[in-house]
């Protein structure tokens, strides 16, 4: 189901602070869309908006062609799935699979029939009988998807479904949520504040801070070409060294410094991997080695500049120790270019 949002606000109800503001979205059918943002951003509060659990002070929410604005989650027929399973602790995995279709009035034969189908899907078969305590978290998450799945839903929606995994069980259960959404092909929205996960799994990804979406693009894209200086800064870790132009136009030719100029550059970024270690003092930043890092086959070199700025460089060979001086150039397609509000600027290399 196609989801589209116009120009939507949200204030909680005796609260006069806005939380969400003005937001307008257009979600696809069969896609898989992680909202991705800081604690407090408004992500939960979007999610709700989008399952008729919560309704928006002002604006629009469309399902398909349907203005479902003044519809509750029920008429909406959305599947939600929390961080905390929800399951019901004294029914078994098949009994809470098949909640749902029982309280929908489906008959017993059609909804075992759903539910062993829904169990093979997530994998939970061998397991049917067992009571969510004799469960591993995963399983139990497992469950939850599947019961989430059984009545067909317009829509799949998943705030923090992996947090209280543990790390390397979060990494496998984020595949098969993928797996899941596109055997299903379910349009799935799942809330996250971890960018791994979110640029992993997602078709798109919506960033969002303080109520603002900040960008709403392919992953790759919020990678290569953040919007502003939030998302460049909230993607990537370590995270981007950002400069005043200023501070780094000596090291331009007069052509590409009158085009910075021209168009009112003010910030340039420039991400970790993105350094090439030059000899002398010939490159774009050089400073002190204040501390080099190694943590398994990561390398993190921490430079501190003369004006006592500290970026951090990977992926460069390491044939120094800390107190040398080192000097980093970069190339022109590296550079993330900014304005003075943040806001990315376009600057083709040949113009
Ligand atoms: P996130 O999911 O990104 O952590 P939320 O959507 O849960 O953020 O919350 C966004 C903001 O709305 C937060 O500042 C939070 O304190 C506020 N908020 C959330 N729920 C309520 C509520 N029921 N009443 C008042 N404020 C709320």
């Amino acid at each position: 189901m196609k989801v589209r949002f116009e120009n939507v606000s949200m204030k909680y109800d005796g609260n006069d602070r806005t939380i969400l503001d003005d937001m307008s979205f257009d979600i696809q059918d069969h896609s898989l869309v992680s909202i991705l943002g800081p604690s407090g951003c408004g992500k939960s509060t979007t999610l709700m908006l989008i399952s008729g659990l919560l309704m928006p002070t002002d604006g629009k929410i469309f399902f398909g062609d349907t203005d479902v604005t003044k519809k509750d989650a029920n008429a909406r027929k959305v599947g939600m799935v929390f961080q905390n399973y929800a399951l019901y602790p004294h029914l078994s995995v098949i009994d809470n699979i098949m909640f749902p279709l029982k309280m929908a009035g489906v008959n017993k034969k059609k909804r075992k029939e759903r539910a062993l189908e829904l169990a093979e899907l997530v994998q939970i078969s061998e397991h049917l009988n067992k009571k969510p305590g004799q469960l591993s978290g995963g399983q139990q998450q497992r469950v939850a998807i599947a019961r989430a799945l059984s009545k067909e839903p317009s829509i799949l929606l998943m705030d923090e479904p992996l947090s209280n995994l543990d790390a390397k069980l979060r990494k496998g259960m984020r595949e098969e949520i993928r797996r899941i959404q596109k055997e299903t092909g379910v349009t799935t929205v799942f809330v996250t504040h971890d960018q791994e996960e979110a640029l992993s799994i997602s078709d798109k990804v919506m960033v969002l801070n303080e109520g603002l979406i900040q960008q709403h693009s392919g992953p790759q894209a919020l990678y290569d070409r953040p919007d502003n200086i939030f998302v460049a800064q909230f993607l990537g870790s370590p995270e981007i060294s950002t400069f005043d132009f200023d501070d780094l136009k000596a090291g331009f030719d007069s052509s590409l410094r009158d085009r910075l100029q021209s168009k009112d550059v003010k910030l340039i970024g420039i991400r970790p991997e993105s350094f090439t270690q030059v000899y002398g003092e010939s490159g774009l930043i050089t400073g002190v080695v204040d501390r080099i890092e190694i943590v398994g086959k990561e390398r993190t070199v921490r430079l501190k500049l003369d004006n006592e700025q500290i970026v951090d460089i990977t992926d460069v060979d390491i044939n120094f120790t800390e107190g040398d001086k080192v000097s980093f150039t970069t190339n022109f397609d590296a550079m993330h270019f900014f304005d003075g509000y943040g806001n990315r600027v376009v600057i083709k290399d040949a113009e």
